[in-house]
């Protein structure tokens, strides 16, 4: 993970909204601090202070000469989110943040129980401009790209809800709104700040980053050489299907996103997950199984498949596949040899399962 951001970041195509000191990587923070005529150690104690310590205001930096708090308090604010909905789903197991940002939209963050911890599902974008046919994110297109602070705070919001319990967020998913790919360099400063050992320290292979599919940031993210989990979005096997499902196909279709999925397993050694979300009628035969196992064949991939039950969206009109039909679609692809689970469902009744988030923009008069 040290690897990863070889590139720098264009600081003129980031949106700079709220001058979070959470947007700046650890080797960021040592550049601001060496040009404000800071020793860059303090990088490391300013990282304990916001990640380890969580706290909310540069005062509270004890260890940190009054001098250097007054510079920081003029230069950055810490969080630019604020909480102003958080839902807990009946059985309990599942929370839903809706954070305000300083532009009054807002975005929806998901954590969720599970026997081996917690998790936290965070957003990448304020919509989305994939228009994927099922999923909410989409409707509404695109309103703005989230910094990496923006990013990063919302795990620790999450956190210090989860601090009142003694508990500890232990995995991060990239599935909330937005495509990860579509914000490249913001998700990546996002990766190197939750993954350092003096920042949130979640290891990589807890992470996952899950994209619709955009060729080019594939082989960017394979050169990265991250441990961190990678997940496609993959949905059906002919392009005609896929392109019907997932419009982004047409810019990339299977035969180049295919390659460049090999080339991900070459180069990291690790192993790809294909999600294949079951919408009824559509794409949940068992000869659709079949022709997914033969394309992994056919490409000599090295995939773990899951299946993702689709989930209501009101303005979707998809259905959703028969228990017993999802059961004969796992079966088919294991008598195939192919890795299968069913994805664990939580959240419907707070509507925080996938593909449900949507962005929203908040007027401020009516809070
Ligand atoms: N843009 C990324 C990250 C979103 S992750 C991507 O497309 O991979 C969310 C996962 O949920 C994706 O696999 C997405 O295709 C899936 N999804 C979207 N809408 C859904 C729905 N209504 N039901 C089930 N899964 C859905």
């Amino acid at each position: 993970m040290a690897e990863v951001m070889k590139k720098k970041r264009n600081k003129d195509t980031r949106p700079n909204l709220g001058n979070s000191i959470y947007s700046l990587t650890h080797e960021e923070l040592q550049t601001w601090l060496e040009n404000h005529g800071e020793p860059k150690f303090r990088a490391t104690q300013i990282f304990e202070w916001l990640y380890q310590k969580r706290v909310e205001y540069f005062e509270e930096m004890t260890n940190l000469s009054k001098g250097l708090r007054d510079k920081l308090n003029e230069s950055f604010t810490i969080t630019t989110l604020e909480t102003v909905v958080q839902q807990k789903s009946q059985d309990g197991r599942t929370m839903k943040f809706l954070f305000e940002m300083n532009d009054g939209y807002t975005i929806e963050t998901v954590l969720m129980k599970h026997d081996y911890g917690y998790s936290v599902c965070v957003t990448s974008q304020v919509g989305c401009r994939i228009g994927c046919t099922f999923c909410a994110s989409s409707i509404g297109g695109l309103k703005r790209q989230l910094e990496s602070g923006e990013i990063v705070s919302q795990v620790i919001k999450v956190q210090k809800a989860l601090d009142e319990q003694g508990e500890r967020v232990s995995s991060i998913v990239l599935m909330g709104i937005g495509e990860p790919f579509d914000n490249y360099e913001e998700i990546i400063a996002f990766l190197r700040t939750i993954n350092h050992n003096k920042g949130i320290n979640i290891g990589a292979r807890h992470i996952t980053l899950s994209t619709s599919g955009i060729v080019p940031r594939i082989y960017d993210f394979a050169d990265e050489k991250t441990q961190v989990n990678f997940a496609v979005s993959l949905h059906a096997v002919t392009n005609e299907r896929r392109s019907k499902l997932m419009p982004i196909n047409k810019a990339y279709p299977l035969e180049k996103l295919l390659p460049s999925v090999k080339y991900y397993n070459e180069t990291t050694g690790r192993r790809v997950t294909f999600e294949y979300g079951l919408l009824g009628g559509e794409n949940d035969s068992p000869d659709e199984a079949r022709a997914l196992a033969k394309v992994i064949r056919d490409y000599n991939l090295n995939i773990h498949v899951n299946l993702i039950p689709v989930n209501f969206v009101p303005e979707r009109d998809y259905v959703r596949t028969p228990r017993s039909q999802i059961f004969e679609f796992e079966r088919t692809l294991k008598e195939e040899g192919i890795n299968v689970t069913i994805r664990r469902e939580q959240g419907h009744d707070i509507d925080a399962a996938c593909g449900q988030l949507r962005a929203k923009e908040r007027k401020k008069e009516t809070r």
